[in-house]
Protein backbone atom coordinates (compact mmCIF):
# COMPACT_ATOMS: atom_id res chain seq x y z
CA UNK A 1 0.00 0.00 0.00
CA UNK A 2 2.77 2.43 -0.61
CA UNK A 3 1.28 4.00 -3.86
CA UNK A 4 -1.38 6.17 -2.60
CA UNK A 5 1.66 7.36 -0.52
CA UNK A 6 4.08 7.73 -2.38
CA UNK A 7 2.17 9.44 -5.22
CA UNK A 8 0.93 12.72 -2.13
CA UNK A 9 4.81 12.83 -1.71
CA UNK A 10 5.79 13.36 -4.74
CA UNK A 11 3.05 16.13 -5.76
CA UNK A 12 3.67 17.55 -2.62
CA UNK A 13 7.24 17.84 -2.80
CA UNK A 14 7.27 18.91 -6.55
CA UNK A 15 7.55 22.77 -5.43
CA UNK A 16 9.92 22.31 -3.62
CA UNK A 17 12.71 20.04 -5.86
CA UNK A 18 11.36 22.52 -8.58
CA UNK A 19 12.97 25.22 -6.46
CA UNK A 20 16.01 23.43 -5.60
CA UNK A 21 16.00 22.40 -9.64
CA UNK A 22 15.48 25.58 -10.75
CA UNK A 23 18.93 27.69 -8.26
CA UNK A 24 20.59 24.81 -9.47
CA UNK A 25 20.48 24.99 -13.05
CA UNK A 26 21.07 28.58 -13.14
CA UNK A 27 24.07 28.16 -10.72
CA UNK A 28 25.61 25.13 -13.48
CA UNK A 29 27.87 24.27 -13.61
CA UNK A 30 29.07 25.58 -10.52
CA UNK A 31 28.59 22.36 -8.24
CA UNK A 32 29.81 24.48 -4.91
CA UNK A 33 26.78 26.68 -5.87
CA UNK A 34 24.14 24.35 -6.65
CA UNK A 35 25.02 22.11 -3.36
CA UNK A 36 24.13 25.74 -1.51
CA UNK A 37 20.91 25.47 -3.80
CA UNK A 38 19.05 29.15 -3.26
CA UNK A 39 19.97 29.93 0.19
CA UNK A 40 20.60 34.00 -0.40
CA UNK A 41 19.83 36.61 -2.85
CA UNK A 42 22.49 36.22 -5.90
CA UNK A 43 22.55 39.83 -5.96
CA UNK A 44 23.58 40.95 -2.13
CA UNK A 45 23.95 37.83 -0.76
CA UNK A 46 20.92 38.24 1.47
CA UNK A 47 20.15 34.86 3.32
CA UNK A 48 16.46 34.17 2.64
CA UNK A 49 14.49 33.03 5.65
CA UNK A 50 12.05 30.13 5.03
CA UNK A 51 8.79 32.27 4.26
CA UNK A 52 11.16 34.00 0.88
CA UNK A 53 11.29 30.02 -0.21
CA UNK A 54 7.99 29.03 -0.77
CA UNK A 55 7.53 27.99 -4.60
CA UNK A 56 6.09 30.37 -6.41
CA UNK A 57 4.13 32.15 -3.34
CA UNK A 58 6.95 33.99 -2.16
CA UNK A 59 7.85 35.16 -5.96
CA UNK A 60 3.86 36.59 -6.12
CA UNK A 61 3.92 38.00 -2.72
CA UNK A 62 7.20 39.60 -2.77
CA UNK A 63 6.62 41.09 -6.11
CA UNK A 64 9.88 39.39 -8.11
CA UNK A 65 12.27 41.04 -6.43
CA UNK A 66 14.48 40.76 -3.27
CA UNK A 67 13.08 41.86 -0.09
CA UNK A 68 16.27 43.62 0.92
CA UNK A 69 18.42 44.81 -2.44
CA UNK A 70 15.28 44.75 -5.05
CA UNK A 71 17.32 43.10 -7.45
CA UNK A 72 14.92 41.39 -9.78
CA UNK A 73 14.56 37.30 -8.79
CA UNK A 74 14.92 34.78 -11.47
CA UNK A 75 11.62 35.06 -14.12
CA UNK A 76 12.01 31.29 -14.53
CA UNK A 77 11.95 30.59 -11.08
CA UNK A 78 8.10 30.48 -10.46
CA UNK A 79 7.71 28.99 -13.89
CA UNK A 80 9.94 25.93 -12.79
CA UNK A 81 8.53 25.57 -9.79
CA UNK A 82 5.18 24.97 -11.82
CA UNK A 83 6.43 22.74 -13.97
CA UNK A 84 7.82 20.65 -11.29
CA UNK A 85 4.58 20.42 -9.26
CA UNK A 86 3.08 19.06 -12.96
CA UNK A 87 5.63 16.37 -13.88
CA UNK A 88 4.81 14.39 -10.84
CA UNK A 89 0.81 15.33 -11.11
CA UNK A 90 0.80 13.48 -14.89
CA UNK A 91 2.96 10.65 -13.72
CA UNK A 92 0.69 9.86 -10.83
CA UNK A 93 -1.88 9.84 -13.34
CA UNK A 94 -0.35 7.58 -15.76
CA UNK A 95 2.35 5.29 -13.82
CA UNK A 96 1.65 2.99 -10.38
CA UNK A 97 3.79 2.35 -7.61
CA UNK A 98 7.63 2.80 -8.50
CA UNK A 99 7.02 3.81 -12.10
CA UNK A 100 5.31 6.63 -10.88
CA UNK A 101 8.84 8.01 -9.16
CA UNK A 102 11.01 6.82 -11.69
CA UNK A 103 8.91 8.62 -14.17
CA UNK A 104 8.83 12.05 -11.94
CA UNK A 105 12.23 11.27 -11.60
CA UNK A 106 13.11 11.54 -15.74
CA UNK A 107 11.28 14.67 -15.57
CA UNK A 108 13.07 16.61 -13.11
CA UNK A 109 16.07 15.70 -14.79
CA UNK A 110 14.90 17.00 -18.07
CA UNK A 111 13.52 20.11 -16.54
CA UNK A 112 17.11 20.70 -15.29
CA UNK A 113 18.20 20.12 -18.62
CA UNK A 114 15.63 22.51 -20.53
CA UNK A 115 16.55 25.30 -17.81
CA UNK A 116 20.21 24.84 -18.37
CA UNK A 117 19.82 25.04 -21.92
CA UNK A 118 17.25 28.21 -21.93
CA UNK A 119 20.56 29.82 -20.20
CA UNK A 120 23.54 28.67 -21.32
CA UNK A 121 21.85 27.01 -25.83
CA UNK A 122 23.69 23.96 -24.28
CA UNK A 123 22.24 20.93 -23.18
CA UNK A 124 24.54 19.20 -20.19
CA UNK A 125 25.80 15.69 -20.86
CA UNK A 126 25.30 14.92 -17.70
CA UNK A 127 21.60 14.90 -18.02
CA UNK A 128 21.40 13.80 -21.63
CA UNK A 129 23.76 10.77 -21.89
CA UNK A 130 22.88 10.06 -18.17
CA UNK A 131 19.51 9.93 -18.69
CA UNK A 132 20.38 6.88 -21.41
CA UNK A 133 21.33 3.56 -18.67
CA UNK A 134 18.70 4.57 -16.62
CA UNK A 135 16.44 4.26 -19.18
CA UNK A 136 17.57 0.83 -20.63
CA UNK A 137 17.81 -0.52 -17.11
CA UNK A 138 13.91 0.13 -16.84
CA UNK A 139 13.50 -1.35 -20.15
CA UNK A 140 14.90 -4.46 -19.21
CA UNK A 141 12.79 -4.25 -15.85
CA UNK A 142 9.55 -4.21 -17.55
CA UNK A 143 10.40 -6.02 -20.96
CA UNK A 144 13.34 -7.97 -20.33
CA UNK A 145 16.06 -8.89 -22.93
CA UNK A 146 14.16 -7.65 -25.81
CA UNK A 147 12.79 -4.49 -24.13
CA UNK A 148 16.24 -3.32 -23.61
CA UNK A 149 17.17 -4.39 -27.16
CA UNK A 150 14.32 -2.42 -28.46
CA UNK A 151 14.95 0.55 -26.54
CA UNK A 152 18.77 0.29 -27.16
CA UNK A 153 18.18 0.59 -31.08
CA UNK A 154 15.38 3.37 -30.52
CA UNK A 155 17.99 5.43 -28.30
CA UNK A 156 20.79 4.75 -31.07
CA UNK A 157 17.76 5.59 -33.71
CA UNK A 158 16.92 8.94 -32.22
CA UNK A 159 20.33 10.25 -31.96
CA UNK A 160 21.38 9.38 -35.55
CA UNK A 161 17.93 11.03 -36.76
CA UNK A 162 18.56 14.57 -35.05
CA UNK A 163 22.67 13.83 -35.24
CA UNK A 164 21.96 13.60 -39.48
CA UNK A 165 19.35 16.81 -39.78
CA UNK A 166 21.92 18.73 -38.02
CA UNK A 167 24.93 17.66 -40.21
CA UNK A 168 22.35 18.29 -43.42
CA UNK A 169 21.95 21.81 -41.54
CA UNK A 170 25.24 22.68 -41.62
CA UNK A 171 26.00 21.47 -45.22
CA UNK A 172 22.99 23.32 -46.61
CA UNK A 173 23.10 26.73 -44.54
CA UNK A 174 26.72 26.98 -43.62
CA UNK A 175 25.71 26.91 -39.71
CA UNK A 176 24.67 25.36 -36.36
CA UNK A 177 21.27 24.90 -36.55
CA UNK A 178 20.81 22.05 -34.25
CA UNK A 179 22.82 20.85 -31.27
CA UNK A 180 24.59 17.24 -30.80
CA UNK A 181 22.78 18.20 -27.45
CA UNK A 182 19.11 17.57 -29.10
CA UNK A 183 20.31 14.53 -30.79
CA UNK A 184 21.65 12.68 -27.53
CA UNK A 185 18.48 14.25 -25.60
CA UNK A 186 16.47 12.21 -27.97
CA UNK A 187 18.65 9.60 -27.41
CA UNK A 188 17.58 9.22 -23.83
CA UNK A 189 13.97 9.87 -24.86
CA UNK A 190 14.38 6.84 -27.09
CA UNK A 191 16.06 4.82 -23.77
CA UNK A 192 13.07 5.71 -21.86
CA UNK A 193 10.00 6.04 -24.17
CA UNK A 194 11.03 3.19 -27.25
CA UNK A 195 11.18 3.75 -30.97
CA UNK A 196 7.37 4.35 -31.23
CA UNK A 197 7.55 7.39 -28.97
CA UNK A 198 10.30 9.27 -31.15
CA UNK A 199 8.19 10.60 -33.67
CA UNK A 200 5.76 11.85 -31.30
CA UNK A 201 8.65 13.05 -28.78
CA UNK A 202 10.04 15.46 -31.83
CA UNK A 203 6.30 16.47 -32.72
CA UNK A 204 5.08 17.60 -29.42
CA UNK A 205 9.43 18.91 -29.27
CA UNK A 206 8.71 21.25 -32.30
CA UNK A 207 4.97 22.39 -31.32
CA UNK A 208 5.86 23.33 -27.57
CA UNK A 209 9.30 25.44 -29.02
CA UNK A 210 6.64 27.09 -31.14
CA UNK A 211 4.18 27.53 -28.48
CA UNK A 212 7.44 29.14 -26.52
CA UNK A 213 8.52 31.52 -29.23
CA UNK A 214 5.00 32.80 -29.87
CA UNK A 215 4.54 33.90 -26.30
CA UNK A 216 8.00 35.42 -26.37
CA UNK A 217 7.14 36.95 -29.23
CA UNK A 218 3.87 38.12 -27.55
CA UNK A 219 6.23 39.49 -24.62
CA UNK A 220 7.98 41.50 -26.95
CA UNK A 221 11.19 39.93 -28.24
CA UNK A 222 12.23 39.83 -31.78
CA UNK A 223 12.53 36.16 -33.40
CA UNK A 224 13.80 36.33 -36.62
CA UNK A 225 15.42 33.26 -38.72
CA UNK A 226 19.15 33.97 -37.27
CA UNK A 227 17.96 34.10 -33.92
CA UNK A 228 19.41 31.25 -31.61
CA UNK A 229 16.42 29.48 -30.25
CA UNK A 230 16.99 26.54 -28.12
CA UNK A 231 15.10 23.28 -28.95
CA UNK A 232 15.89 21.45 -25.96
CA UNK A 233 13.47 22.60 -23.23
CA UNK A 234 10.53 22.00 -25.87
CA UNK A 235 12.03 18.40 -26.75
CA UNK A 236 12.68 17.47 -23.20
CA UNK A 237 8.59 18.19 -22.99
CA UNK A 238 8.20 15.95 -25.81
CA UNK A 239 10.73 12.95 -24.66
CA UNK A 240 8.90 12.97 -20.97
CA UNK A 241 4.76 13.67 -22.39
CA UNK A 242 5.88 10.73 -25.05
CA UNK A 243 7.02 8.70 -22.11
CA UNK A 244 3.77 9.07 -20.56
CA UNK A 245 1.23 9.37 -23.07
CA UNK A 246 0.76 5.66 -23.65
CA UNK A 247 0.10 5.01 -19.91
CA UNK A 248 -1.94 7.92 -19.54
CA UNK A 249 -4.15 6.76 -22.82
CA UNK A 250 -4.62 3.39 -21.11
CA UNK A 251 -5.28 4.38 -17.66
CA UNK A 252 -7.90 6.52 -18.95
CA UNK A 253 -9.55 4.59 -21.36
CA UNK A 254 -9.50 1.54 -18.90
ZN1 LIG B 1 19.25 40.94 -2.72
Amino acid sequence: MIGPFLDVFLIAAGPFIGSFITASSRAWPDWRQIALGRSACSECGHRLRPWELIPVVSFFLQKGKCRKCGAPIWPLHPVGEIVALIIPLIAVLAFDGGWTLAASLFGWVLLFGALVDLRTFLLPDVVTLGLVPPGLALAFLSGGPGGFLEHLLAALLGFATLAGIAWLYRRLRGREGLGMGDAKLLAAGGAWAGPFALAWSVAIGAGVTLFIVSIAQLLGSKTEAETPVPLGPGLAAGCYLAYCLPSLVQTTAG
